[in-house]
């Protein structure tokens, strides 16, 4: 485990399911980095909430065994999903929650259909097995995982619009839609007598994030949303848990690059120049930096650089071939 300053010494960053609360649990999965999300769970009596499924089916139902384990009353049939968003490592289990309402935004559920885990397992297989920088990139982000098994993704069965009221038992939770940010409809869930709130993928600790979807201002702004909520606790889609810090400093992380990324556009380097020349700095110690790529050329394109469609093929070579300068 690499050194934490920013998740709760209390909680050890160790794979498997933590209670965190009376009731609540995050399941987090170091080391975090590519693929290695973390999940929840919210219970009162016999009813419960999971808070995203894993990447792959082995995975979710080693999750949703501890899960039944920990709160027995509560799981023989877990009552709510909801998906914070479309990427597979948030949803690609959720198969294996049967019989549970699954609920995400409308636009996370309109772009789940176009992100089969069947994509993953043809890039797995195929450029997985190449001998060159995104070759062995690929292996690293996505070879671990056994996409082949999971089939297509259970879409959301109930999709909601800016904001949405749960109750689990006699136990409020709180849906916040924050996106477009990371992708088109993240979603944050708020756990008020907990104060806890799980973010989803608007929050990764000590790791780098990565916009696929932006604009920033979305994604500061959904910073600013969480704050605002006051949390004690905070349950990152990425990294080991945290406080109110691990959202100041992916906040802050956005601001400079904003600013670095900005400054270079106005100067006429062109994205990928830009975001090989920004030094780390404060956050050179964050796992997978090569996100710098993607975050400054989507930056560029919200500056105004002429509209090119992203190529997630030409991002993920980029990144394979990244280092930091
Ligand atoms: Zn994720």
């Amino acid at each position: 485990m690499r050194f934490s300053k920013l998740g709760l010494p209390r909680f050890r960053f160790e794979k498997g399911l933590h209670e965190i609360g009376a009731g609540l649990h995050a399941y987090v999965q170091p080391d975090g980095s590519w693929g290695w999300s973390n999940a929840g769970l919210v219970v009162d009596g016999d009813e419960s909430l999971v808070v995203d499924t894993l990447f792959d089916l082995r995975l979710t139902q080693a999750m949703l065994d501890a899960m039944r384990r920990a709160e027995p009353r509560a799981t023989g049939r877990f009552g709510q999903l909801v998906n914070t968003h479309a990427n597979g490592d948030h949803c690609f289990g959720n198969a294996l929650v049967e019989g549970a309402e699954i609920i995400a935004s409308s636009a996370a559920a309109e772009e789940m259909k176009h992100l089969p885990a069947a994509v993953l397992a043809g890039l797995a297989s195929g450029l997985g097995s190449e001998d060159s920088d995104l070759g062995r990139f690929v292996k690293r982000a996505f070879g671990p995982f056994a996409f082949d098994e999971v089939g297509e993704t259970k879409l959301p069965t109930r999709t909601f619009e800016q904001r949405l009221s749960l109750r689990v038992g006699d136990r409020a939770v709180e849906l916040y839609e924050v996106g477009p940010a990371h992708t088109r409809g993240d979603v944050i869930v708020h756990v008020p007598d907990a104060a806890c709130v799980f973010t989803g993928d608007i929050l990764f600790v000590e790791g780098t994030p990565i916009v696929w979807e932006g604009p920033v201002a979305n994604w500061i702004a959904a910073c600013d949303r969480i704050l605002a909520l006051a949390p004690e606790l905070i349950v990152p889609g990425h990294g080991p848990i945290t406080d109110r810090r691990g959202v100041e400093a992916m906040r802050a992380y956005f601001d400079w690059l904003s600013r670095e990324a900005r400054a270079r556009f106005d100067a006429g380097m062109d994205a990928l120049s830009a975001a090989r020349d920004i030094p780390l700095g404060e956050f050179a110690g964050w796992s997978d930096p090569e996100r710098i790529v993607v975050n400054v050329d989507t930056l560029y394109r919200e500056f105004g650089a002429p509209a090119t469609t992203p190529d997630t093929l030409r991002l993920l070579e980029a990144m394979s071939g990244y280092s930091p300068p």
